[in-house]
């Protein structure tokens, strides 16, 4: 058998504006470029990862956005190093650390490199996980771990999922398909538009606001979304559930959710699953839990138990990108039966149409809300394949330890007001004037955070409780100490301490006048 051999087309024609640009696309025949350049990327990271000695600099928007906007977007400088150069100046010297051990502010973990050796990999491929036809083997691949975060759930043989872009979208999914479900019965569009302001959505005071912008995305009422108290652990009330629930009934009122959280950003908080799944069953409610941050806990060693009752769920977050050590996006929706996915199916002739459903082709743009979507899955399958889920459990368990040290410090320490103990890795404090200057207490914690970001020796989060100004860490690094978490409290109680030095004697003088 012949080969036919083709003559080498030799153009006579000039090259064209596009032949060098052409050698900035990766092909075969611009590998070397491309390995050239990543691995320039990947070496001024690590440099600047092997040298950060603070979490931030502590560099304001007034002083950084003229750099940003000095950059003239129209004149490329032609090269990878040369960018770099530029990016190391306008990003990466100011960028916000979050591996260094003394950034302790919201929900951002440490990354694990197989992870970003998945991220690598999944960019350059490029599959699109919308249908079969744009990614074949990365359909699959989500597929399974779709199949695995369902088992590690409990959810049973008809659960299904799929993969989103953070906790607010999977939240969004969610309660879409609520709503639906909600709305089976009201047939034509009369029958739905008297339901639709009706529907009430139950959930914790201290839940995630994605679920008020969630209701508000889906038509639902101005006050659709009821916050229900919590108890004195931050847990929301199971038996105020249950009398609210009663009273919309009474009042005419179809609660299409409830959504218990597990592990509220704030607190740490998890809430009564197993009593919040009983009552949902009585009424005949679609149960929701926000696992967003708490779904760590589904690869722990030691405290598997803390989500007892999330089996029962209709549909579950979760946030690898949170828990996981996962780099950002990186989110999922489970549900526990599969067909109510369908509320999130449209057939495009272009692109998915109905009798691809047949012919058993898995295209996962069915399920989702996005249609071009990342393959996110890959990091977590490379993370699962070099570490294994306890390993990344045994991280998570560590920053829980931490967090119960660090209460432990905090609670002892008479500078410090702490509120309620966190199940996972959130400590709530604020500092408290001893002497006079206890009305400044407000101040003097946003003053401390403030001074302490600007000094860029630590990072903490701010949030309110009744009212009232607190601190908060969240501790997502097991590299954190408790040495750490010591030395920014003392950094906290000059700063607050000295902010109230400073005005309780400058009020003083405005009472004391001289003379
Ligand atoms: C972070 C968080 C979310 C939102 O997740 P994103 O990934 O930031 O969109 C939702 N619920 C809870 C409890 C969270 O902590």
């Amino acid at each position: 058998m012949t080969v036919p051999t083709y003559p080498a087309v030799e153009s006579t024609a000039p090259p064209s504006a596009s032949t060098a640009a052409r050698a900035q696309l990766l092909h075969g025949g611009s590998v070397e470029q491309y390995r050239q350049a990543i691995a320039d990327g990947v070496d001024r990271v690590a440099r600047r990862v092997a040298t950060v000695d603070r979490p931030v600099t502590g560099i304001t928007p007034a002083e950084l956005a003229p750099l940003v906007d000095r950059v003239d977007l129209d004149r490329p400088l032609g090269d990878a190093g040369a960018a770099l150069d530029e990016l190391d100046n306008v990003y990466l010297r100011d960028a916000v650390w979050f591996h260094h051990p003394r950034y302790l502010a919201h929900l951002n973990c440490p990354v694990a490199i197989p992870a970003l050796l998945g991220e690598a990999v999944l960019t350059a491929v490029n599959s699109s996980l919308d249908t079969w036809d744009q990614s074949s083997g990365a359909t699959l691949i989500e597929r399974r771990l779709i199949d695995w975060t369902a088992e590690r759930i409990g959810l049973g043989p008809r659960a299904d999922g799929i993969f989103t872009s953070g906790g607010s979208q999977s939240n969004l999914q969610a309660l879409l398909l609520a709503r639906e479900e909600a709305c089976v019965d009201a047939v034509g569009p009369a029958a739905r538009a008297e339901l639709l302001p009706r529907l009430r959505v139950l959930t914790s005071a201290a839940g995630h606001f994605s679920v008020q912008k969630s209701a508000k995305l889906l038509g639902l009422a101005p006050d659709a979304v009821i916050a229900v108290a919590t108890d004195t652990r931050r847990r929301i009330s199971a038996a105020a559930v249950r009398e609210e629930i009663e009273r919309c009934r009474e009042a005419g009122l179809v609660v299409m959710a409830v959504v218990g959280t597990a592990g509220t950003t704030d607190f740490g908080s998890i809430d009564p699953l197993t009593e919040l799944a009983a009552i949902c069953a009585a009424a005949g409610v679609w149960l929701h839990v926000d696992a967003a941050y708490g779904c760590g806990l589904l690869v722990s060693p030691t405290r598997r138990h803390l989500l007892d009752g999330i089996e029962r769920a209709d549909s579950v977050t979760v946030d690898f990108h949170k828990s996981f050590f996962q780099p950002v996006s990186s989110s999922a929706l489970l549900v526990r039966d599969q067909r109510v996915l369908r509320h999130a199916t449209y057939h495009a002739d272009y692109l998915n149409p109905a009798r691809m459903v047949q012919q058993r082709i898995p295209n996962q743009v069915d399920k989702s809300l996005q249609t071009t979507r990342r393959f996110d899955a890959l990091k977590l399958w490379l993370t699962l394949r070099v570490m294994g889920p306890d390993a990344l459990g045994a991280l998570f368990d560590d920053v829980v330890d931490r967090a119960a040290d660090a209460w432990q410090l905090v609670s002892e320490d008479p500078r410090f007001e702490v509120v309620t103990r966190s199940e996972l890795s959130t400590v709530v404090f604020r500092y408290l004037p001893t002497g006079p200057g206890r009305e400044l207490a407000d101040a003097a914690n946003l003053h401390a955070r403030e001074a302490l970001a600007a000094s860029g020796l630590a990072v903490v989060a701010g949030t309110r409780v009744d009212g009232r100004h607190f601190l908060k860490f969240t501790l997502l690094n097991p590299a954190t100490t408790v040495d750490d978490v010591g030395y920014v409290l003392d950094l906290i109680a000059t700063h607050a301490g000295r902010y109230v030095h400073d005005h309780v004697d400058a009020d003083a003088d405005l009472t004391c006048p001289v003379g």
